[in-house]
């Protein structure tokens, strides 16, 4: 999603002054979250001990640092990184994240994410992942420009169309992919928009990349309220999280007939009985700068609040580990759609199972966003635009076929969808790795 200029106004050039906002999460470590799913699927495929380590080790780990000149004229050195996590599917693919919380852990983690989701919706990439450490929101677009393109640069030999192939993700979007795309080619001495996905229309970017994860999380939420004989038009929702994947996925989520409750954000958080109009509340969003306080017709709620809302569908869109051992047995939704990577940890899964909460897990639910992204790079290198339909039409079917192959496994081995997802993925990549074979 294309920010506004409004929510990168310089807010102050003392970083230091800048007060971050409680976090929402129980913060457990990423990696170990991710390994803890990883192991039981692996349990369950019997996986040997050789793919095992191979699937467990990120291929690459590389940290930079990045001095930038601020605009008060003085240096700040950013640090940011880049993981590999797998290639035995393809090149590495995944997200770039601007955010303070950025650390290796959770790149890590977020780029073995990558590599599983990239499995089960059957596409042909590996998992990566990167970050910088910084607040975007507060730096002035000057600031944010040269980061991305120092970064960029910082990684050249890293990057590539059939090497790793970088996105947008929390505090990114279309702009830093334009200017990584532009320093990536200036350093090839040609354009080469498959470097990156999820780039402006105009460089290359594919019809429906904005909204693609959003609708990833409608077409699956809607596959699992079949499963689950929830009515749309009779059921409510709330959205943690309101930028690209939360807006998104609550007006679609919306159109499909389902009340849309509660939505919040890093700022601000709201509720209404009879449903919020979501079209206004991202008005009121690109406006404000965030949901802020002061949004009328609704009643403001906290982000803990909402997670544990009275509501049939619950979409965690924002951040990893807002479910934690400690909310998780207060919620009450019956369906869970992770439009965010990593929402739960791995600690509230058994709660949740526990309850009969179906979980649809983020390498599924949020998969529409890679899938497009893939759709993306197919058309930067056939040279032609594929129009929207197709695109939908195209994605609708990755989403069915991936959904329809975890919900079979996990009746197959009686786990939970977010196992069986797992199953799906990890037991793909072990026998692609069995042909491939190592050293
Ligand atoms: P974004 O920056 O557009 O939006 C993030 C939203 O989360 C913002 O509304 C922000 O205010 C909110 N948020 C951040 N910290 C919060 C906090 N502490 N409390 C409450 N709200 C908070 O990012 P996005 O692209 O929508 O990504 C959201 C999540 O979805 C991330 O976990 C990301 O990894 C995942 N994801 C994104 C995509 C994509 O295509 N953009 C694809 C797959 C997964």
């Amino acid at each position: 999603m294309a920010k506004s200029e409004k929510t990168n106004k310089h807010t102050s050039t003392n970083m230091a002054s800048y007060i971050e906002p409680a976090p929402i999460g129980d913060k457990e470590n990423p990696f170990e979250s991710m390994m803890s799913r990883f192991n039981k699927a692996a349990e369950i495929l019997g996986l040997d001990q050789e793919t095992y380590e191979v699937l467990k080790n990120p291929d690459k780990q590389v940290i930079v640092s990045l001095p930038i000149t601020m605009d008060n004229g003085k240096k700040k050195v950013f640090t940011g990184y880049r993981v590999i996590h797998s290639k035995i599917l393809g090149p590495g693919k995944g997200g770039i994240r601007y955010d303070m919380d950025v650390t290796l852990d959770e790149v890590k983690a977020l780029a073995a994410w990558m590599t599983w989701k990239c499995a089960v919706v059957d596409i042909p990439y590996g998992g990566a992942k990167g970050g910088i450490v910084c607040n975007p929101r507060a730096m002035s677009i000057g600031e944010l420009e040269r980061l991305t393109r120092a970064y960029t640069s910082a990684l050249v030999d890293i990057f590539g169309p059939d090497q790793d192939i970088p996105a947008p993700d929390m505090g990114t979007g279309p702009r830093e992919m334009a200017w990584l795309m532009d320093e990536y080619s200036k350093a090839q001495g040609k354009t080469v928009n498959a470097v990156v996905t999820g780039k402006p229309l105009v460089l290359g970017g594919s019809l429906g990349r904005v909204e693609a994860t959003g609708r990833g999380v409608m077409a699956t939420a809607l596959k699992a309220m079949e499963k689950l004989k929830l009515n749309p038009s009779r059921a409510t929702c709330a959205i943690q999280g309101f930028g690209n994947v939360g807006s998104n996925a609550g007006v679609l989520l919306e159109d499909r007939g389902l009340r849309v409750c509660a939505i919040s954000d890093q700022t601000g958080g709201y509720w209404n009985d009879r449903g919020l109009d979501l079209q206004d509340a991202i008005d009121y969003r690109n406006k404000n700068g965030g949901l802020l306080e002061g949004y009328p017709n609704a009643d403001k709620i906290t982000n803990e609040e909402l997670l544990t809302a009275k509501v049939d569908v619950l979409v965690p869109a924002a951040k990893e580990d807002v479910i934690t051992q400690h909310n998780a047995d207060k919620i009450q939704a019956r369906l869970i759609v992770e439009g965010a990577n990593g929402p739960t940890n791995a600690k509230a899964d058994e709660i949740i199972h526990g309850k009969g909460i179906t979980v649809i897990p983020d390498i599924l639910a949020n998969a529409g966003g890679v899938t497009v992204s893939y759709f993306e790079w197919v058309q930067n290198r056939i040279g032609y635009r594929w129009g929207l339909d197709r695109v939908n039409r195209r994605t609708d079917r990755v989403l069915t076929e991936a959904f329809d192959k975890v919900y079979e496994t996990a009746v197959k081995y009686n786990v939970s969808m977010r196992l069986a997802a797992y199953i799906v993925a990890i037991g793909k990549v072990a026998e692609t790795y069995k042909f491939r074979g190592g050293y």
